[in-house]
């Protein structure tokens, strides 16, 4: 059976009607930049005029409020306003290196082979235009939601700009504090765990902070015929390598405990018993996953990555100033200043001078054994009715920390199917999704919003 006649069969209209809204929305080039004054501000007006026109039905039913440059927060009020739900998704891309790496357009919107192919077709547009079909199916009907709903569509999320928080300072000025709030992050994902066969719906319960610290070793510099024997070029690698050599603890969180013993609920038996081994609490067992792979090791503990490194400009100039810039992602179970000093505490060395340069705490952690997570799953039975869903802690940054600021129940999840190649598309090139599975987003959040 060829692909295209697979979704024909499996998809329904509305997959694929909803296929060919989200290419419109993908034609939009919303592509977000650090200086808001590079973006295409018409791209961004577009996109709003398109979500509007796509769905009109829950576009005429909300209060549109704007937020941000063209950030949307659009108020559908329920019968009831005591718990309150923020569903959440972002309009921005981020930018396409080379439009001639992908197979379609990356800007076209093309529909072929069973999938929507261009640039956030998964990260987040798919999500987003998910979002709204459910809504509007649903507001079509004269469907009034139990509880008061709140969608927020960022237009800054990639470059982590003020919108969000902007969107949590309307929220907190009208007195919402969200029952629930539920954005992009994990997703429903196959061949994500070896072993593990059945797809896996990964919900984001936090994610870890970002450090981006500045160290920097001066000295007298001079010419480089007669180099002194131990400089700033020096101590700056000397205390990469010292980084390098001791590593921050490993210790397995009790939500990853919690994700590897759901994980080894339906595994075949050998992969059980070691994700059961591997489950226990303890250093052993978060020794043992900070060796299985990059991936593993970044969900037991503070990474440090060094990135930017600045010395002389000169071939024949010894560098006055040696600076590297680490880039450090903190795990759960510390805090920004305690990363700080155990970066200080590892290169021992008084002469290099550390900088801040930006720093987010890790976000607390939502918990698990709560309706809001028991809503999620069921929503997520109803659409993938095959997947398991595990909690974990998200290791890149989304809008939806901003939010813990109100909310004791955030969570990071779309309800899309991803395999290896597709989620390794997200900010790469051939992003595309099955249009099977924007019918089950759909799914998931009528499910969702005739739950509240
Ligand atoms: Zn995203």
């Amino acid at each position: 059976m060829t692909p295209t006649s697979h979704v024909v069969q499996a998809s329904d209209e509305v997959s694929l009607r909803l296929a060919a809204k989200l290419a419109e929305l993908i034609r939009c080039r919303t592509v977000s930049r650090p200086d808001r004054t590079l973006e295409d501000r018409a791209e961004f007006t577009r996109h709003v005029r398109a979500m509007n026109d796509l769905f009109p039905a829950i576009a005429g039913a909300v209060e549109q409020h704007t937020v941000g440059i063209t950030g949307q927060l659009w108020h559908w009020r329920g019968a009831a306003s005591l718990k309150p739900v923020v569903l959440m998704a972002h309009q921005d891309v981020v930018p396409v290196e080379s439009e001639d790496d992908w197979e379609h357009p990356p800007f076209e919107g093309a529909i072929a082979d069973g999938r929507v192919h261009g640039r956030g077709a998964l990260d987040d547009k798919g999500d987003l235009a998910c979002i709204l079909e459910a809504a509007d199916s649903l507001a079509a009907t004269g469907f009034v939601p139990g509880q008061d709903v709140y969608f927020f569509f960022g237009d800054c999320e990639e470059t982590a700009g003020a919108t969000a928080a902007e969107a949590v300072d309307f929220l907190r000025e009208r007195g919402v504090p969200p029952w629930l709030v539920l954005d992009e992050g994990g997703a429903v994902a196959s061949q994500a765990f070896p072993g593990v066969n059945a797809p896996v719906g990964v919900i984001g319960v936090s994610e870890k902070g970002i450090l981006d610290l500045l160290l920097e070793a001066e000295d007298a510099g001079g010419h480089a015929s007669a180099p002194p024997a131990f400089g700033a070029v020096q101590r700056i690698a000397r205390a990469i390598l010292r980084l390098q050599r001791r590593p921050f603890p490993a210790g397995v969180h009790p939500v990853t405990q919690e994700m590897l013993k759901r994980l080894g609920s339906t595994a075949p038996g050998l992969v059980r018993t070691a994700l059961r081994l591997v489950a226990r609490p303890g250093r052993a067992a978060g020794e043992v996953l900070a060796r299985v792979g990059a991936e593993p090791a970044a969900m037991v503990r503070t990474t440090v990555a060094a990135t930017e490194l600045q010395g002389s400009d000169g071939t024949n100039v010894l560098a006055r100033r040696a600076a590297v810039t680490l880039n450090i992602r903190i795990a759960v179970t510390e805090t920004v200043a305690s990363a700080v000093a155990g970066v200080r505490r590892r290169i021992a060395d008084p002469r290099i001078r550390h900088t801040v340069l930006s720093a987010t705490e890790p976000s607390p952690i939502s918990p698990v054994d709560c309706d809001q997570f028991a809503l999620l799953e069921a929503s997520m039975r109803h659409s993938h009715p095959a997947a398991l869903a595990v909690p974990y802690i998200m290791m890149a940054a989304t809008d939806a920390r901003f939010f813990a600021a109100i909310s004791e129940h955030v969570y990071r999840f779309a309800p899309l199917g991803m395999d290896k190649a597709q989620r390794g598309s997200i900010h790469g090139t051939n992003e595309s999704v099955a249009i099977p599975e924007l019918g089950k987003g759909v799914a998931f959040y009528q499910y969702l919003l005739r739950s509240l």
